[in-house]
Protein backbone atom coordinates (compact mmCIF):
# COMPACT_ATOMS: atom_id res chain seq x y z
CA UNK A 1 0.00 0.00 0.00
CA UNK A 2 1.14 3.40 -0.89
CA UNK A 3 1.14 6.42 1.37
CA UNK A 4 -1.37 8.99 0.69
CA UNK A 5 1.00 12.38 1.09
CA UNK A 6 1.94 14.92 -1.61
CA UNK A 7 4.93 13.80 -3.30
CA UNK A 8 6.74 16.82 -3.87
CA UNK A 9 9.95 17.10 -5.91
CA UNK A 10 13.01 18.64 -3.38
CA UNK A 11 13.90 21.35 -5.43
CA UNK A 12 16.73 23.91 -4.79
CA UNK A 13 13.91 26.40 -5.60
CA UNK A 14 11.95 25.78 -3.11
CA UNK A 15 14.47 26.77 -0.60
CA UNK A 16 14.60 30.56 -2.27
CA UNK A 17 10.46 30.95 -2.45
CA UNK A 18 10.59 30.09 1.10
CA UNK A 19 13.47 32.25 2.21
CA UNK A 20 11.56 34.89 0.08
CA UNK A 21 8.05 34.40 1.62
CA UNK A 22 9.51 34.03 5.19
CA UNK A 23 12.23 35.84 5.29
CA UNK A 24 12.12 38.16 3.20
CA UNK A 25 13.64 41.01 4.87
CA UNK A 26 16.64 39.26 6.60
CA UNK A 27 19.71 40.58 5.30
CA UNK A 28 22.69 39.61 3.07
CA UNK A 29 25.66 41.07 3.49
CA UNK A 30 28.61 41.28 1.33
CA UNK A 31 31.84 42.67 1.21
CA UNK A 32 32.80 43.05 -2.38
CA UNK A 33 36.12 42.66 -4.43
CA UNK A 34 35.57 46.51 -4.55
CA UNK A 35 35.90 46.66 -1.01
CA UNK A 36 32.96 48.54 -0.18
CA UNK A 37 30.30 46.82 1.61
CA UNK A 38 26.64 45.61 -0.22
CA UNK A 39 23.76 45.50 1.82
CA UNK A 40 20.83 43.71 0.83
CA UNK A 41 17.53 41.31 1.31
CA UNK A 42 16.23 37.71 0.65
CA UNK A 43 13.67 39.20 -1.04
CA UNK A 44 16.24 40.95 -3.64
CA UNK A 45 17.97 37.86 -3.99
CA UNK A 46 15.20 35.86 -4.89
CA UNK A 47 14.30 38.33 -7.38
CA UNK A 48 17.24 38.41 -9.14
CA UNK A 49 17.91 35.11 -9.32
CA UNK A 50 15.14 34.86 -11.11
CA UNK A 51 16.74 37.65 -13.25
CA UNK A 52 19.44 35.59 -13.63
CA UNK A 53 17.49 32.77 -14.97
CA UNK A 54 16.16 34.56 -17.19
CA UNK A 55 18.76 35.46 -18.67
CA UNK A 56 20.08 32.09 -19.30
CA UNK A 57 16.78 31.55 -20.80
CA UNK A 58 17.85 34.30 -23.02
CA UNK A 59 20.87 32.50 -23.97
CA UNK A 60 19.11 29.56 -25.03
CA UNK A 61 20.83 27.36 -22.37
CA UNK A 62 19.26 24.18 -22.40
CA UNK A 63 18.17 22.04 -18.82
CA UNK A 64 21.49 20.29 -17.70
CA UNK A 65 23.97 22.81 -19.58
CA UNK A 66 26.73 23.74 -16.90
CA UNK A 67 27.36 27.65 -15.90
CA UNK A 68 30.43 28.35 -13.85
CA UNK A 69 31.56 30.29 -11.39
CA UNK A 70 34.98 31.72 -10.38
CA UNK A 71 33.93 33.77 -7.55
CA UNK A 72 34.97 34.74 -4.02
CA UNK A 73 31.65 34.75 -1.37
CA UNK A 74 29.15 37.63 -1.91
CA UNK A 75 25.71 38.35 -3.11
CA UNK A 76 25.94 37.61 -6.92
CA UNK A 77 27.79 34.33 -6.49
CA UNK A 78 24.30 33.37 -4.42
CA UNK A 79 22.55 34.35 -7.07
CA UNK A 80 24.54 31.95 -8.73
CA UNK A 81 23.44 29.30 -6.52
CA UNK A 82 20.04 29.92 -6.86
CA UNK A 83 18.91 31.22 -10.72
CA UNK A 84 21.48 28.72 -12.15
CA UNK A 85 19.89 25.49 -10.37
CA UNK A 86 16.91 26.73 -9.91
CA UNK A 87 16.32 26.76 -13.49
CA UNK A 88 17.07 23.50 -14.07
CA UNK A 89 20.79 24.34 -14.83
CA UNK A 90 23.88 22.90 -13.50
CA UNK A 91 26.14 25.36 -11.34
CA UNK A 92 29.95 24.73 -11.75
CA UNK A 93 31.80 26.34 -9.10
CA UNK A 94 35.70 27.01 -9.75
CA UNK A 95 38.33 26.54 -6.90
CA UNK A 96 40.40 29.77 -8.77
CA UNK A 97 43.02 28.74 -6.73
CA UNK A 98 44.45 25.67 -9.18
CA UNK A 99 46.73 26.20 -11.98
CA UNK A 100 45.20 28.16 -15.11
CA UNK A 101 46.04 24.94 -16.96
CA UNK A 102 43.87 22.91 -14.57
CA UNK A 103 41.06 25.55 -14.28
CA UNK A 104 40.68 25.38 -18.87
CA UNK A 105 41.12 21.19 -18.38
CA UNK A 106 37.91 21.13 -15.87
CA UNK A 107 35.58 23.79 -17.89
CA UNK A 108 36.41 21.64 -20.89
CA UNK A 109 35.91 18.56 -19.25
CA UNK A 110 32.70 20.04 -17.70
CA UNK A 111 31.83 21.40 -20.88
CA UNK A 112 30.96 24.71 -19.16
CA UNK A 113 28.96 27.03 -21.39
CA UNK A 114 28.72 30.20 -19.24
CA UNK A 115 31.52 31.37 -16.73
CA UNK A 116 30.66 34.16 -14.54
CA UNK A 117 33.68 35.35 -12.83
CA UNK A 118 34.90 38.10 -10.61
CA UNK A 119 37.04 40.47 -11.29
CA UNK A 120 39.85 39.66 -9.13
CA UNK A 121 40.41 36.46 -11.38
CA UNK A 122 40.26 39.08 -15.02
CA UNK A 123 44.03 37.70 -15.46
CA UNK A 124 43.05 34.03 -14.97
CA UNK A 125 40.03 34.55 -17.87
CA UNK A 126 42.44 36.30 -19.62
CA UNK A 127 45.23 33.84 -19.88
CA UNK A 128 42.84 30.67 -20.44
CA UNK A 129 39.64 31.91 -22.09
CA UNK A 130 41.23 31.10 -25.63
CA UNK A 131 41.69 27.54 -23.86
CA UNK A 132 38.10 27.27 -23.19
CA UNK A 133 35.94 26.96 -26.53
CA UNK A 134 33.16 25.30 -24.61
CA UNK A 135 32.52 29.05 -23.43
CA UNK A 136 29.93 30.87 -25.02
CA UNK A 137 29.15 33.84 -22.64
CA UNK A 138 31.78 35.19 -20.79
CA UNK A 139 30.36 37.32 -17.50
CA UNK A 140 32.37 40.20 -15.44
CA UNK A 141 30.39 39.53 -12.01
CA UNK A 142 30.47 43.48 -11.61
CA UNK A 143 28.90 47.16 -12.56
CA UNK A 144 28.66 47.54 -15.88
CA UNK A 145 30.75 50.76 -15.00
CA UNK A 146 33.11 47.85 -13.68
CA UNK A 147 34.06 46.82 -16.61
CA UNK A 148 37.29 47.74 -18.58
CA UNK A 149 36.82 48.88 -22.33
CA UNK A 150 39.53 46.47 -23.56
CA UNK A 151 39.52 42.96 -21.76
CA UNK A 152 40.81 40.81 -24.65
CA UNK A 153 37.78 38.31 -23.91
CA UNK A 154 35.38 38.29 -26.61
CA UNK A 155 31.86 39.25 -25.99
CA UNK A 156 32.19 39.90 -22.64
CA UNK A 157 29.28 41.21 -20.71
CA UNK A 158 29.12 43.07 -16.83
CA UNK A 159 26.67 40.89 -15.13
CA UNK A 160 24.61 43.70 -14.11
CA UNK A 161 24.01 44.91 -17.57
CA UNK A 162 23.50 41.30 -18.46
CA UNK A 163 20.50 40.56 -15.97
CA UNK A 164 19.08 44.30 -15.61
CA UNK A 165 16.42 44.51 -18.12
CA UNK A 166 15.49 41.19 -17.52
CA UNK A 167 11.93 40.12 -15.93
CA UNK A 168 11.80 39.79 -12.27
CA UNK A 169 9.47 37.00 -12.29
CA UNK A 170 9.99 33.88 -13.33
CA UNK A 171 8.19 30.07 -12.87
CA UNK A 172 10.70 27.72 -11.68
CA UNK A 173 10.49 24.46 -13.61
CA UNK A 174 8.97 21.31 -11.52
CA UNK A 175 12.17 19.21 -12.10
CA UNK A 176 12.83 15.73 -11.10
CA UNK A 177 14.65 16.09 -7.50
CA UNK A 178 17.07 13.51 -8.98
CA UNK A 179 18.23 16.37 -11.66
CA UNK A 180 21.54 17.44 -11.56
CA UNK A 181 22.16 20.45 -9.98
CA UNK A 182 25.52 21.36 -9.20
CA UNK A 183 28.91 20.42 -9.76
CA UNK A 184 31.90 20.75 -7.87
CA UNK A 185 36.00 19.27 -8.83
CA UNK A 186 37.82 17.75 -5.88
CA UNK A 187 41.11 19.23 -4.94
CA UNK A 188 42.83 16.55 -7.11
CA UNK A 189 46.27 15.77 -5.25
CA UNK A 190 47.00 13.12 -8.23
CA UNK A 191 45.94 13.11 -11.71
CA UNK A 192 43.13 15.24 -12.72
CA UNK A 193 40.66 16.43 -10.79
CA UNK A 194 37.10 14.02 -10.89
CA UNK A 195 33.90 15.57 -10.26
CA UNK A 196 30.86 15.42 -8.40
CA UNK A 197 27.76 16.35 -9.60
CA UNK A 198 24.87 17.19 -6.60
CA UNK A 199 21.12 16.61 -6.94
CA UNK A 200 18.33 18.74 -6.06
CA UNK A 201 17.47 16.05 -3.72
CA UNK A 202 21.16 15.46 -2.31
CA UNK A 203 21.25 19.09 -1.78
CA UNK A 204 17.91 19.86 -0.16
CA UNK A 205 18.58 16.78 1.94
CA UNK A 206 21.93 17.78 3.12
CA UNK A 207 20.25 21.42 3.58
CA UNK A 208 18.00 19.88 6.26
CA UNK A 209 20.23 17.65 7.86
CA UNK A 210 23.08 20.37 7.77
CA UNK A 211 20.92 23.16 9.58
CA UNK A 212 19.76 20.20 12.75
CA UNK A 213 20.66 21.40 16.07
CA UNK A 214 23.33 18.51 16.52
CA UNK A 215 24.76 19.51 13.14
CA UNK A 216 25.76 23.14 12.56
CA UNK A 217 22.89 24.43 14.28
CA UNK A 218 21.65 27.27 12.12
CA UNK A 219 18.50 29.04 12.90
CA UNK A 220 16.64 32.62 12.12
CA UNK A 221 18.06 34.39 15.08
CA UNK A 222 22.08 33.40 13.87
CA UNK A 223 24.03 35.94 12.15
CA UNK A 224 26.49 33.62 10.13
CA UNK A 225 29.84 34.28 8.33
CA UNK A 226 30.88 31.09 6.24
CA UNK A 227 34.50 32.10 5.09
CA UNK A 228 35.03 28.36 3.66
CA UNK A 229 34.46 29.34 0.32
CA UNK A 230 31.67 28.79 -2.31
CA UNK A 231 34.14 27.63 -4.95
CA UNK A 232 34.83 24.66 -2.13
CA UNK A 233 31.28 21.94 -1.96
CA UNK A 234 29.03 24.81 -1.92
CA UNK A 235 30.57 26.36 1.46
CA UNK A 236 29.61 22.93 3.27
CA UNK A 237 26.01 23.65 1.90
CA UNK A 238 25.76 27.04 4.36
CA UNK A 239 23.99 28.91 1.45
CA UNK A 240 21.08 26.37 0.93
CA UNK A 241 20.70 26.04 5.15
CA UNK A 242 20.59 29.80 5.49
CA UNK A 243 17.71 29.74 2.90
CA UNK A 244 16.29 27.38 4.97
CA UNK A 245 16.36 28.98 8.06
CA UNK A 246 16.54 32.38 7.21
CA UNK A 247 19.40 33.47 8.98
CA UNK A 248 21.14 36.73 8.37
CA UNK A 249 24.51 35.86 6.03
CA UNK A 250 27.76 37.60 6.02
CA UNK A 251 29.91 37.26 3.03
CA UNK A 252 33.84 38.09 3.47
CA UNK A 253 34.14 38.59 -0.10
CA UNK A 254 38.25 38.05 -1.03
CA UNK A 255 39.41 39.88 2.38
CA UNK A 256 39.60 36.99 4.27
CA UNK A 257 42.94 38.03 6.58
CA UNK A 258 42.63 38.49 10.26
CA UNK A 259 41.91 41.97 10.55
CA UNK A 260 39.07 42.42 8.15
CA UNK A 261 37.18 39.04 9.30
CA UNK A 262 37.72 40.35 12.69
CA UNK A 263 36.26 43.88 11.74
CA UNK A 264 33.28 42.41 9.36
CA UNK A 265 31.98 39.51 12.64
CA UNK A 266 32.12 43.10 15.16
CA UNK A 267 30.18 45.09 12.66
CA UNK A 268 27.81 42.71 12.02
CA UNK A 269 27.28 41.02 14.71
CA UNK A 270 28.31 37.69 13.44
CA UNK A 271 27.30 34.63 15.97
CA UNK A 272 28.06 32.26 13.40
CA UNK A 273 31.42 31.54 11.67
CA UNK A 274 32.85 28.49 9.64
CA UNK A 275 35.76 28.03 7.77
CA UNK A 276 39.48 25.88 7.48
CA UNK A 277 42.04 25.70 10.28
CA UNK A 278 44.34 28.08 8.41
CA UNK A 279 42.07 31.12 8.31
CA UNK A 280 40.89 30.55 12.27
CA UNK A 281 44.83 30.41 13.14
CA UNK A 282 44.76 33.71 11.18
CA UNK A 283 42.21 35.45 13.03
CA UNK A 284 43.49 33.91 15.98
CA UNK A 285 47.04 35.56 14.84
CA UNK A 286 45.36 39.23 14.93
CA UNK A 287 42.76 38.92 17.68
CA UNK A 288 45.26 37.56 20.30
CA UNK A 289 48.09 39.70 20.05
CA UNK A 290 45.77 42.74 19.68
CA UNK A 291 43.99 41.94 23.28
CA UNK A 292 40.74 41.81 21.22
CA UNK A 293 37.69 39.84 22.09
CA UNK A 294 34.58 38.89 20.09
CA UNK A 295 31.44 40.44 21.45
CA UNK A 296 28.91 38.49 19.35
CA UNK A 297 30.79 35.18 18.12
CA UNK A 298 29.00 32.07 19.75
CA UNK A 299 29.65 29.18 17.92
CA UNK A 300 32.50 28.28 15.00
CA UNK A 301 32.43 25.21 13.09
CA UNK A 302 35.66 24.31 11.59
CA UNK A 303 36.69 21.48 9.34
CA UNK A 304 38.04 20.32 6.39
CA UNK A 305 41.16 19.25 7.77
CA UNK A 306 42.28 18.17 11.27
CA UNK A 307 41.21 21.43 13.48
CA UNK A 308 44.32 21.29 16.33
CA UNK A 309 42.99 20.80 20.01
CA UNK A 310 44.99 23.75 20.75
CA UNK A 311 42.99 25.94 18.44
CA UNK A 312 39.57 24.14 20.17
CA UNK A 313 41.43 25.04 23.30
CA UNK A 314 41.74 28.84 22.60
CA UNK A 315 38.51 29.44 21.08
CA UNK A 316 36.42 28.01 23.68
CA UNK A 317 38.30 28.62 27.43
CA UNK A 318 40.10 31.99 25.88
CA UNK A 319 36.93 33.14 24.09
CA UNK A 320 34.26 31.22 24.95
CA UNK A 321 33.38 30.53 21.83
CA UNK A 322 32.32 27.03 20.32
CA UNK A 323 33.93 25.01 18.55
CA UNK A 324 32.32 22.49 16.38
CA UNK A 325 34.69 19.99 14.98
CA UNK A 326 33.40 19.06 11.53
CA UNK A 327 34.61 16.28 9.15
CA UNK A 328 33.21 15.84 5.54
CA UNK A 329 34.14 15.65 1.74
CA UNK A 330 33.57 17.25 -1.57
CA UNK A 331 32.00 13.61 -2.20
CA UNK A 332 29.83 13.94 0.72
CA UNK A 333 28.28 17.56 -0.35
CA UNK A 334 30.63 17.71 2.59
CA UNK A 335 29.02 16.75 6.12
CA UNK A 336 29.61 13.50 7.40
CA UNK A 337 30.17 13.86 10.67
CA UNK A 338 30.21 16.54 13.55
CA UNK A 339 31.28 16.65 16.94
CA UNK A 340 28.79 17.87 19.92
CA UNK A 341 28.52 16.56 22.92
CA UNK A 342 25.98 14.03 23.96
CA UNK A 343 23.86 14.27 27.40
CA UNK A 344 25.82 11.83 28.95
CA UNK A 345 28.69 13.53 28.49
CA UNK A 346 27.36 17.13 30.19
CA UNK A 347 28.34 15.49 33.92
CA UNK A 348 32.37 14.90 32.32
CA UNK A 349 35.15 17.29 33.59
CA UNK A 350 36.21 19.47 31.35
CA UNK A 351 39.43 17.62 30.06
CA UNK A 352 37.26 13.93 29.47
CA UNK A 353 34.91 16.44 27.82
CA UNK A 354 37.67 18.18 25.76
CA UNK A 355 38.93 14.66 24.60
CA UNK A 356 35.41 14.02 23.41
CA UNK A 357 35.36 17.63 21.59
CA UNK A 358 38.83 16.85 19.41
CA UNK A 359 37.55 13.84 17.40
CA UNK A 360 35.66 14.39 13.94
CA UNK A 361 32.24 13.81 15.56
CA UNK A 362 29.27 11.62 15.61
CA UNK A 363 27.13 10.34 12.02
CA UNK A 364 24.36 12.84 11.35
CA UNK A 365 21.17 11.67 10.39
CA UNK A 366 21.28 9.94 6.76
CA UNK A 367 25.38 9.27 6.96
CA UNK A 368 25.94 5.44 7.68
CA UNK A 369 29.61 4.84 8.15
CA UNK A 370 32.18 2.15 9.13
CA UNK A 371 35.47 0.71 9.21
CA UNK A 372 37.17 -1.69 7.63
CA UNK A 373 40.33 -3.57 7.83
CA UNK A 374 42.58 -4.39 4.29
CA UNK A 375 40.44 -7.51 3.77
CA UNK A 376 37.08 -5.18 3.85
CA UNK A 377 36.26 -6.74 7.21
CA UNK A 378 34.25 -4.63 9.54
CA UNK A 379 36.40 -3.39 12.54
CA UNK A 380 34.76 -3.22 15.82
CA UNK A 381 33.72 0.47 17.47
CA UNK A 382 36.36 0.25 20.45
CA UNK A 383 38.22 3.41 19.73
CA UNK A 384 41.38 1.66 18.99
CA UNK A 385 41.05 -0.03 16.17
CA UNK A 386 41.77 1.50 13.05
CA UNK A 387 41.41 1.36 9.46
CA UNK A 388 39.41 2.40 6.49
CA UNK A 389 36.49 4.53 6.61
CA UNK A 390 33.42 3.36 4.39
CA UNK A 391 30.26 5.82 3.74
CA UNK A 392 26.91 5.92 2.21
CA UNK A 393 23.85 8.06 2.34
CA UNK A 394 21.21 9.95 0.04
CA UNK A 395 24.06 13.19 -0.07
CA UNK A 396 26.89 10.73 -1.07
CA UNK A 397 28.64 9.93 -4.54
CA UNK A 398 27.80 7.28 -6.85
CA UNK A 399 29.64 7.75 -9.81
CA UNK A 400 32.07 10.72 -10.61
CA UNK A 401 30.84 12.53 -13.61
CA UNK A 402 32.00 11.10 -17.22
CA UNK A 403 34.02 8.73 -14.86
CA UNK A 404 33.61 5.72 -12.76
CA UNK A 405 31.97 4.36 -9.32
CA UNK A 406 34.16 4.13 -6.73
CA UNK A 407 31.73 2.43 -4.76
CA UNK A 408 32.68 -0.85 -2.72
CA UNK A 409 29.58 -3.52 -2.57
CA UNK A 410 29.37 -5.42 1.07
CA UNK A 411 27.70 -8.94 1.53
CA UNK A 412 24.42 -7.21 0.85
CA UNK A 413 25.26 -5.61 -2.13
CA UNK A 414 24.99 -1.98 -0.96
CA UNK A 415 27.60 -0.09 -2.37
CA UNK A 416 29.88 2.37 0.42
CA UNK A 417 31.79 5.04 -1.05
CA UNK A 418 35.93 4.80 0.41
CA UNK A 419 36.94 7.82 2.27
CA UNK A 420 40.83 7.45 1.57
CA UNK A 421 40.62 8.24 5.76
CA UNK A 422 41.86 6.10 8.43
CA UNK A 423 40.19 6.28 11.18
CA UNK A 424 38.75 4.80 14.55
CA UNK A 425 34.85 4.60 16.07
CA UNK A 426 34.49 4.97 19.73
CA UNK A 427 31.77 3.17 21.56
CA UNK A 428 29.13 5.94 21.70
CA UNK A 429 29.75 6.30 17.44
CA UNK A 430 32.59 9.56 17.65
CA UNK A 431 34.97 8.95 14.52
CA UNK A 432 38.57 10.54 14.30
CA UNK A 433 40.54 9.96 11.63
CA UNK A 434 43.62 9.29 12.18
CA UNK A 435 45.38 10.38 8.70
CA UNK A 436 44.83 9.90 4.87
CA UNK A 437 45.56 6.46 4.32
CA UNK A 438 48.43 7.58 1.80
CA UNK A 439 49.73 9.77 4.80
CA UNK A 440 50.05 6.94 7.27
CA UNK A 441 53.36 6.44 8.99
CA UNK A 442 54.17 3.22 9.37
CA UNK A 443 56.83 2.39 11.88
CA UNK A 444 58.19 -1.22 12.72
CA UNK A 445 54.94 -2.23 11.61
CA UNK A 446 53.03 -0.04 13.55
CA UNK A 447 51.30 2.90 12.48
CA UNK A 448 51.31 6.54 13.95
CA UNK A 449 49.04 8.74 13.24
CA UNK A 450 50.44 11.83 11.53
CA UNK A 451 47.73 13.94 12.59
CA UNK A 452 48.81 13.20 16.50
CA UNK A 453 52.32 14.54 15.82
CA UNK A 454 51.08 17.48 14.27
CA UNK A 455 48.77 18.67 17.11
CA UNK A 456 51.40 18.12 19.74
CA UNK A 457 53.52 20.39 17.64
CA UNK A 458 50.64 22.99 16.94
CA UNK A 459 50.01 23.22 20.65
CA UNK A 460 53.96 24.74 21.20
CA UNK A 461 53.67 28.50 21.22
CA UNK A 462 55.95 29.36 18.84
CA UNK A 463 54.39 26.92 16.21
CA UNK A 464 52.31 28.93 12.96
CA UNK A 465 52.34 24.96 11.16
CA UNK A 466 53.34 21.60 11.28
CA UNK A 467 53.31 18.78 9.10
CA UNK A 468 54.62 15.41 9.70
CA UNK A 469 55.22 13.06 7.14
CA UNK A 470 57.25 9.48 6.75
CA UNK A 471 60.68 9.24 5.88
CA UNK A 472 61.98 6.01 4.44
CA UNK A 473 64.49 3.81 7.48
CA UNK A 474 66.13 0.95 7.31
CA UNK A 475 65.10 -1.00 10.36
CA UNK A 476 61.69 0.56 10.98
CA UNK A 477 60.18 0.97 7.10
CA UNK A 478 59.68 5.14 7.89
CA UNK A 479 60.13 6.64 10.90
CA UNK A 480 58.06 9.94 11.67
CA UNK A 481 59.45 13.88 11.19
CA UNK A 482 57.83 16.89 11.55
CA UNK A 483 58.20 20.10 9.11
CA UNK A 484 57.81 23.43 11.39
CA UNK A 485 56.56 27.01 10.16
CA UNK A 486 57.29 29.19 12.87
CA UNK A 487 55.34 31.98 14.22
CA UNK A 488 56.68 35.70 12.81
CA UNK A 489 59.12 36.72 15.75
CA UNK A 490 58.60 32.94 17.96
CA UNK A 491 62.04 31.04 18.05
CA UNK A 492 62.08 27.39 19.23
CA UNK A 493 65.13 25.02 18.87
CA UNK A 494 64.76 21.64 17.11
CA UNK A 495 65.56 20.43 20.97
CA UNK A 496 63.05 22.18 22.38
CA UNK A 497 60.50 21.21 20.38
CA UNK A 498 61.43 17.43 20.74
CA UNK A 499 61.37 17.97 24.14
CA UNK A 500 57.86 19.32 24.15
CA UNK A 501 56.51 15.97 22.74
CA UNK A 502 57.64 14.03 25.50
CA UNK A 503 54.68 12.83 27.93
CA UNK A 504 52.52 13.60 24.99
CA UNK A 505 53.05 10.62 23.09
CA UNK A 506 54.43 7.30 22.97
CA UNK A 507 58.06 7.51 22.88
CA UNK A 508 58.75 5.51 19.89
CA UNK A 509 56.38 7.83 17.87
CA UNK A 510 58.22 11.12 18.90
CA UNK A 511 59.32 12.56 15.27
CA UNK A 512 63.27 11.52 14.84
CA UNK A 513 63.56 15.00 13.64
CA UNK A 514 62.12 18.69 13.01
CA UNK A 515 62.68 20.86 9.65
CA UNK A 516 62.41 24.72 9.56
CA UNK A 517 60.44 25.56 6.78
CA UNK A 518 59.32 29.21 5.51
CA UNK A 519 55.83 27.74 4.97
CA UNK A 520 53.54 24.35 5.08
CA UNK A 521 52.78 24.40 1.15
CA UNK A 522 49.46 24.11 1.28
CA UNK A 523 46.78 23.32 -1.84
CA UNK A 524 44.13 24.58 -3.59
CA UNK A 525 41.68 24.63 -0.92
CA UNK A 526 43.92 25.32 2.20
CA UNK A 527 44.75 21.86 2.74
CA UNK A 528 48.37 20.84 3.64
CA UNK A 529 49.98 19.76 0.09
CA UNK A 530 52.38 16.88 1.66
CA UNK A 531 53.21 15.73 -1.82
CA UNK A 532 54.51 19.17 -1.79
CA UNK A 533 56.31 19.17 1.13
CA UNK A 534 58.06 15.63 0.44
CA UNK A 535 59.63 17.60 -3.08
CA UNK A 536 60.77 20.13 -1.31
CA UNK A 537 62.35 17.74 0.94
CA UNK A 538 63.79 15.12 -1.71
CA UNK A 539 67.20 14.35 -0.67
CA UNK A 540 66.47 14.72 2.96
CA UNK A 541 68.03 11.51 5.43
CA UNK A 542 66.95 11.11 8.65
CA UNK A 543 69.83 11.77 11.71
CA UNK A 544 71.56 8.78 11.81
CA UNK A 545 70.67 6.88 8.64
CA UNK A 546 73.53 6.89 6.23
P1 LIG B 1 37.88 17.68 0.21
O1 LIG B 1 37.07 16.77 -0.59
O2 LIG B 1 38.86 18.48 -0.57
O3 LIG B 1 37.04 18.55 1.09
O4 LIG B 1 38.79 16.81 1.18
C1 LIG B 1 38.22 15.84 2.02
C2 LIG B 1 39.28 15.32 2.95
O5 LIG B 1 39.69 16.34 3.86
C3 LIG B 1 38.80 14.22 3.85
O6 LIG B 1 38.79 12.97 3.19
C4 LIG B 1 39.81 14.28 4.98
O7 LIG B 1 41.02 13.64 4.64
C5 LIG B 1 40.09 15.75 5.10
N1 LIG B 1 39.27 16.31 6.18
C6 LIG B 1 38.13 17.01 6.10
N2 LIG B 1 37.71 17.40 7.32
C7 LIG B 1 38.59 16.91 8.21
C8 LIG B 1 38.72 16.95 9.63
N3 LIG B 1 37.86 17.58 10.41
N4 LIG B 1 39.77 16.29 10.18
C9 LIG B 1 40.68 15.65 9.43
N5 LIG B 1 40.63 15.59 8.09
C10 LIG B 1 39.60 16.21 7.48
Amino acid sequence: MQGLMQNQPLLISSLIDFAERHHGDAQIVSRRVEGDIHRYTYRDLAARSRQLANALDGLGLAQGERVASLAWNGYRHMEMYFGVSGSGRVLHTINPRLHPEQIAWIVGHAEDRVLCFDMSFLPIIQAVHAKCPTVKQWVALCDADKLPADTGIPGLVSYEAWIAAQNRQYDWPQLDENTASSMCYTSGTTGNPKAVLYSHRSTVLHAYAAALPDVMCLSARDSVLPVVPMFHVNAWGIPYSAALTGCKLVFPGPAMDGKSLYELMEAESVSYAAGVPTVWQMLLGHVKPNGLRFSTLKRTVIGGSACPPAMIAAFQDEFGVEVLHAWGMTEMSPLGTLCTLKNKHLQQSRDEQMAVLQKQGRAIFGVDMKIVDGDGKELPWDGKSYGDLLVRGPWILDTYFKGESPLVKDEQGRGWFPTGDVATIDADGFMQITDRSKDVIKSGGEWISSIDIENIAMAHPAVAMAACIGMPHPKWDERPIVAVAKKAGSEVSREELLKFYEGKTAKWQIPDDVVFVEAIPLGATGKMLKTKLREQLAGYVLPGVA
